[in-house]
Parts: structure tokens; C-alpha cells; sequence
């Protein structure tokens, strides 16, 4: 080999490298290719990891296998393509907020769902915060991410033979996933500290690069800090109220000064719920060793800050009692010369009420110069629920609006997905998700015909019950149980196939679809027009009643009268969610009005050619206009909940059997529901466009991020 070739090959694999630890790889499926053809089985071992797949392959087998002339071009296109990505200065914010580049906007969140391989998610607001920092990227919107590094992560869930939810939390090497130590020119760790009670804590941070967004996540695991204080980030959302604020002080405080640290100068803090609204205090207190007056520096920080809210059930909210307050805020107040006394009436609803604990979202609202829900129902379920924190005689003058959420479409896409638009839309389609005339096409059967619609509708559903026998094969070898003799039982290809999958928590009501049990086994079992439904979620470790509703499911996927026809997966994650949104027909949405703020994962399936059928709460209040997928019941409502619960479950029964099951069924001599593709159309023409987060993230920057 010669000089120059080497040098090459150096070149290419040292550029690999650094694509491996970018995530853009994960929106991006000619790069995911790469990895897949490298090393197949542990890219799918290490649930797609980049990283993990470079690990395992030595810089002598790169070297080799980049002589493959055809290998080594296409690794060299994707690079070429990173590189332009990265570098590309005609983006959507140099056109529409080109003020953001003097400072950039700062995103705190508790949580970020990025990928499957990155467990440092729950549910829906971390999934939400991942796809606003693809967006923002994609945008080319100057944002940092701040969360927390769990060691522990987020915890893996197997179903016990009876049903019952178990939890486990392996722990995540750093060293294996797509994360990078954040260091000074002399490769030490940037560490910064905080006061907890009256202990320091020092924290060093992560940094994930999410295209042209960065994250840092903050880790206390440090030699250093007592034992007690080395755990405080090392789960999602674990232990007790004591290890939640502490969390939220290293996120809010410690972010703050990190950020600081590395010379981040953000021109606005937005808070994604009310978990990191500590940054407003840290944000007071440099304000106020700046030299300004208390009021100067609430009008400092107020002008600085925006927060979103994303639920209206009220224990969502984090609450902590003066004593908690009082014993964990010591050391940071007498660093700001405070006494709880001063600080106190920021977190509640009523200054003066000295039995009232410290809410989170009150302080945040108090020290944010705009603030939203996530929908437009949810904007005006906050307004009534938080009119009291302003002093306004009607709900209609609470300043708090909406932005409704939306997901990162290229994200969500599977390849066949991803090729199916490249082939109808166009080269340029990637770079217009939320112009609605790209999308208008697709009501041109000339453009896209039925028949090739239908086509990509059976293969995806047909990937989708592969995938899930793939799955169970898995689970049944564990169980002990043969899979080979039931493996063909399990859902049918030519079926109508039902999806719900989210976490568990009571009011999504999973198990509602059988409340009226002997009406939907005949729908489950009818011969000629039956259906099926795939289930997934995860229950909070500590929520019981959620897993008894995640044993109730397993309990009928068991029952012989509905076995193969009622499936429930283990472990949902990001890349079941893939599989689950791309796969079915319908997407099942049963929340108790108005609780579900938003929901994104019924914005997912619309690219793929899903139908929503929902309950009108969260954004399908406003997405569903009639033609575009189906609604459970209506606006209307009673007060008692188990009577709501019986009236909800019957208005799903009967839009089953009236219109889902029917127009799903009504085919013409050729096979085709010509119906039903018609409502695809629909579906996705007015969907698609609105609700992703291209959309999302440049209302929040015309709307909230500039201060014009
Ligand atoms: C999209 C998504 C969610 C949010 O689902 P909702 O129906 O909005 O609650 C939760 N978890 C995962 C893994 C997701 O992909």
C-alpha cells in the first residue's frame, strides 16, 4: 500500500469516528448503513449503537475493508454529506432569526429521548426534547441541550410469567455509546459546583453532539462527593422527593454554571416543564452579586426566561414543603444572602400562605417573561388552572399561550418510509416537512395512485408483525415455551392492526378497548372482518395501579379466546415505538379528557400512512377536522370519571363498528380500500405539515426565543 493511500484511509476512519459520535447518523439512514454493514450483529446487539459498533471493529480491519473501492465510497459520500450538513450557513434561522447568533437559546429538561441506545429517557417529554433539538439543528437554530447524565438510566422492563412488571437498571458504559467527557485544553474534566444542604457536590458533564446542537449532561458520579451525592443523578426520576430536588438543583443551579463555565452566553432560558426552574434563582443570584436590586434582577431574569408546561394533572407538578426547602437550599442561600423567607413566595400560588409547599411551575411562571401549553386545549386548561399565581379577574388574561407540540419527522421515518417519499416527493422534500404544498401532492392520484399506497401500506404492516414475532420468539425461548408451534398464530398480515403504546400511567387507560369484553372478542374473532392490536408501555417502578393495567393486557394477549390477536411487547423504547408507529393501520388514543396535554406519538404514524383514532383531547382536538382520521366520542363530558370511562369506552366500540372496521374492509374487485386511502390522503396532507417539529420549533422561535 502506499503512503498516500494510508494517509487516506487514516483520514476516512478518523472522520468515522467523529460521525459515530453524531447523532445526525440517527435521522440519517445511508450513515446507519455504514454501521449495519461493518458489523451486523452488533449494530443490532447494541440496540444500533455507532459506537459501539466502531469499538468492536480494530483500525486494521477499517483499513482493510475501506479497500473496498464500492464500501469506501459510499462511507466517503456519507462523510461528504455530514460535512455539509454541519457546515451549511443557508438554514432556515440565518433567514428568520439571524439575532439568535449573537446568543444562543439555553433548553434545560429533565429529560432527552434521542435514541434507543441513549436510556435517558421515560416517556413523551423526553421524546419531545430529543426531536426539538433535532429540529433545531435541522433549522440551524443556535440551541444547548442541559439534562443529567443516569449511569442507570431509565429502567429495563421484563413481564413476569404472571403478568407482574419487573424493573432492572444495567448500568450504561460511557464509553460505548455516542457521549464525550467534556474537557479543557489540558484534557481534564470541566467540573463546576453547587450547594446542596450544607455540602458543595461538583459535577462533570456529557456532551452529546445532536447535529449542530449540542446537549451536556450533568454527572455527579464523581470520586469527590459523598457517596449519597455520587447517586443523585444516576436514574431518571429515581428515589424520593429529597433525590428529585436534588436532581433539580444540579440541573437548574449546576446548568447555569456550567454553562458559565464553558462560556455559553444564552440569550434566553427555556425551561421544558418545571423540573430545571432553579435556573431562575441562579440567574437571580448573579444578577443581584452583579450589583442589582432584588427587583432589577427579577426584571433581569423574567426578561430572560420562557417555560413550558406540559401537564394538567396535578401531580405532575413538583411540589416540595418548607422544610425540604429550608434544609436542601441552606448552602445556596447564604451563598445569594437569603433567607427562605424571601425566596419562598416565588414557588407559591398565594405569597402569604405560609402552609403552601414550593411548586416548581409557580416559580416558573412567575420568573418567565412568556409561557405556553402544549396545545391549544391544553393553553386553555393551563390559563384556568393557573389563574390564580396572576392577578387577573379572568382565565382569558393569563398570559400563558400555546405551541403544539410535534415530532421530528425524518426521525421517525423507517428507510422503506423514507424511500417511498424520496421516490413521490423529490430530491428537495427533506428540506420542506413543514410546507403544507409539498404535502398537497398527496392528494394527487396522479402523483401517487392507490395502488401504490396500498402497496407500502402492506409492506410496512408486514415488517411491523415480523418484527413482533422476531420479538416474542425471544420471549417465549426465555419462557421456556416452544415458539415454533404458535409462531404462525401470532397476527396475520391481512388483518386490521390496531397500535397503543405509551407509558402506563392510569389515565391513558389502556385496558379501556375491553371494557365491554364479550362486544370486542366478537370484533377480535369475527371471520371475515377481523382485528388485531399490538400493545407497549412502560409503568412508573412505583405506580401499581399502572401495572395492573399492564397485567390486566397480558392477562387477555394469554387468553386462548384472543391469543395471537392481542399481542403486548416488552421494554418499549424508542426503536419498538418505531416499529409500532410505522406498522399499524390505527393508532388507538384513550386519555381522560383534558389530561393528555399534547400526545406526540399519534403525530408519528401519519408519514407512514397510520390513521389516528382518538379520543378529541391534546392535539387531536385540534388535528382532526372529519375527513382525517376518527374521533372517540366528542367535546362533551360528565363529571364522575368511572361514568365518563363507560361512556368513552362505548363511543369507541361503536366507531369501531361503524367506520374504522368498515371502511378498512370496504374493497374493491381489485382488493383496494379505496375509502380508506382516501382518509390517508387526508391524514396526511393536514398532518404531516402542522404537527412536526420543524413547525414546532420555529413557532417557539418566532414567538418566544426572540424578544422583538
Ligand atoms: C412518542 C413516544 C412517547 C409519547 O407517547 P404519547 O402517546 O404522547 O404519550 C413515549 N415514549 C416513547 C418511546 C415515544 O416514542
Amino acid at each position: 500500500m502506499t503512503n498516500g493511500y494510508i494517509k487516506e484511509a487514516e483520514n476516512i476512519i478518523a472522520r468515522l469516528h467523529k460521525l459515530a459520535r453524531n447523532i445526525w447518523w440517527t435521522w440519517t439512514p445511508r450513515a446507519q448503513d455504514i454501521f449495519l454493514e461493518l458489523a451486523e450483529q452488533k449494530w443490532h446487539t447494541s440496540n444500533h449503537n455507532a459506537v459501539a459498533v466502531l469499538n468492536s471493529t480494530s483500525d486494521q480491519e477499517l483499513r482493510a475493508r475501506l479497500c473496498d473501492r464500492d464500501f469506501a465510497e459510499r462511507v466517503v459520500k456519507v462523510l461528504d454529506e455530514f460535512d455539509y450538513y454541519m457546515s451549511r450557513e443557508d438554514t432556515w434561522c440565518t433567514k428568520h432569526a439571524p439575532e439568535l447568533f449573537e446568543n444562543p437559546v439555553a433548553y434545560f429538561s429533565m429529560e432527552f429521548g434521542l435514541h434507543e441506545c441513549l436510556p435517558i429517557y421515560s416517556g413523551g417529554l423526553g421524546v419531545l426534547a430529543g426531536d426539538h433539538t433535532k429540529s433545531a439543528s435541522d433549522l440551524g437554530v443556535p440551541l444547548y441541550g442541559v439534562s443529567l447524565f443516569y449511569r442507570y438510566g431509565y429502567f429495563k422492563q421484563s413481564i413476569q410469567p404472571d403478568g407482574w412488571q419487573q424493573e432492572s437498571y444495567p448500568s450504561i458504559n460511557p464509553g460505548e455509546i455516542p457521549v464525550e467527557l467534556v474537557v479543557d485544553e489540558s484534557g481534564e474534566p470541566v467540573t463546576a459546583e453547587v450547594e446542596i444542604a450544607h455540602n458543595t457536590v461538583t459535577f462533570h458533564a456529557w456532551r452529546i453532539n445532536v447535529g449542530r446542537v449540542t446537549i451536556y449532561l450533568l454527572d455527579t458520579d464523581r470520586a469527590e462527593n459523598e457517596l449519597h451525592h455520587r447517586d443523585i443523578t444516576a436514574h431518571v426520576y429515581g428515589g424520593d422527593s429529597t433525590t428529585r430536588i436534588m436532581q433539580e438543583i444540579v440541573l437548574g443551579i449546576g446548568g447555569v454554571r456550567f454553562l458559565r463555565k464553558i462560556g455559553v452566553e444564552p440569550g434566553v432560558f427555556h425551561m421544558n416543564e418545571g423540573h430545571p426552574a432553579f435556573l431562575t434563582l441562579e440567574l437571580l443570584r448573579e444578577n443581584i452579586k452583579g450589583g442589582k436590586s432584588r427587583e432589577e434582577a427579577e426584571a433581569w431574569v423574567k426578561n430572560h426566561c420562557v417555560f413550558t408546561t406540559h401537564t394538567p394533572v396535578p401531580a405532575g407538578h413538583d411540589r416540595f414543603s418548607r422544610d425540604m426547602m429550608e434544609y436542601i437550599m441552606a448552602g445556596f442561600l447564604k451563598s445569594l444572602d437569603m433567607n427562605l423567607s424571601e425566596i419562598m413566595p416565588l414557588g407559591r400560588v398565594n405569597p402569604d400562605d405560609p402552609e403552601e409547599p414550593f411548586c416548581m411551575t409557580v416559580l416558573a411562571l412567575k420568573l418567565s417573561r412568556a409561557a405556553n401549553g402544549v396545545s391549544e386545549l391544553h393553553g386553555r386548561v393551563s390559563r384556568e388552572m393557573w389563574k390564580d399565581v396572576f392577578n387577573v379577574d379572568s382565565p382569558d388574561k393569563v398570559p400563558i399561550g400555546h405551541v403544539t407540540n410535534g415530532v421530528h419527522s425524518l426521525g421517525w421515518m423507517t428507510n422503506r418510509t423514507r424511500d417511498f417519499w424520496q421516490r413521490h416527493l423529490g430530491s428537495k422534500w427533506i428540506y420542506y416537512l413543514k410546507n403544507p404544498i409539498i404535502w398537497e401532492q398527496v392528494s394527487d392520484p396522479e402523483l401517487i395512485s392507490d395502488e401504490e399506497i396500498w402497496a407500502f401500506r402492506y409492506a410496512l404492516r408486514r415488517d411491523l408483525i415480523e418484527f413482533v414475532r422476531r420479538k416474542l420468539k425471544s420471549y417465549y425461548q426465555k419462557q421456556g415455551t416452544d415458539f415454533h408451534q404458535v409462531a404462525d398464530k401470532i397476527l396475520s398480515p391481512d388483518v386490521l392492526t390496531i397500535g397503543f403504546a405509551r407509558r402506563f400511567a392510569t389515565y391513558k387507560r389502556a385496558p379501556l378497548i375491553f371494557r365491554f369484553f364479550d362486544e370486542v372478542l366478537s370484533l377480535f374473532t369475527d371471520d371475515k372482518r377481523p382485528i388485531q392490536i399490538i400493545f407497549a408501555g412502560k409503568a412508573h417502578p412505583r405506580d401499581d395501579a399502572g401495572k395492573r393495567y399492564i397485567q390486566e393486557i397480558v392477562g387477555y394477549a394469554k387468553n386462548p379466546l384472543l391469543f395471537g390477536k392481542v399481542v403486548f411487547l416488552e421494554n418499549y423504547d424508542i426503536n419498538i415505538a418505531r416499529h409500532m408507529i410505522s406498522g399499524v393501520d390505527v393508532w388507538l388514543n384513550t386519555p381522560r379528557r383534558p389530561l393528555e396535554a399534547s400526545g406526540t406519538s399519534g403525530m408519528k404514524i401519519s408519514v407512514h400512512g397510520g390513521i389516528n383514532c382518538s379520543i378529541l383531547d391534546g392535539w387531536w382536538r385540534e388535528g382532526y377536522d372529519g375527513t382525517n382520521g376518527f374521533a372517540i366520542g366528542d367535546d362533551g363530558g360528565v363529571e364522575e370519571p368511572e361514568k365518563q370511562d363507560e361512556i368513552d369506552a362505548a363511543n369507541l366500540l361503536k366507531v369501531l363498528k361503524e367506520h374504522v372496521i368498515p371502511e378498512f374492509y370496504d374493497r374493491d374487485e381489485t382488493g383496494i380500500p379505496r375509502r380508506w386511502i382516501q382518509r390517508m390522503r387526508r391524514s396526511m396532507t393536514s398532518l404531516i405539515p402542522m404537527f412536526n417539529t420543524d413547525r414546532m420549533v420555529s413557532d417557539y422561535v418566532l414567538k418566544y426565543y426572540l424578544d422583538r
